[in-house]
């Protein structure tokens, strides 16, 4: 009793964090997925317009 893979819904799903759709693993993820919080592109964006409270000065600092 085999199922077809007829689509994504075998996958990995997560809820993106800015526009909160549903979106499905992606081979290009796979190194990452567990760090993937946006669906695409443009919302990875969006969270870099929005201002932080905590973070009035200086860039993103990759150290923590
Ligand atoms: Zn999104």
């Amino acid at each position: 009793m085999k199922r077809p893979l007829r689509n994504n819904s075998h996958l990995p799903h997560k809820l993106c964090v800015i526009c909160g759709k549903p979106f499905a693993w992606r081979k290009k993820w796979e190194k990452n997925w567990e760090t993937v919080l946006y669906c695409s592109d443009q919302c990875r964006k969006q969270k870099k317009k929005s201002k932080r409270p905590n973070n009035g000065n200086g860039s993103d600092s990759i150290d923590d």
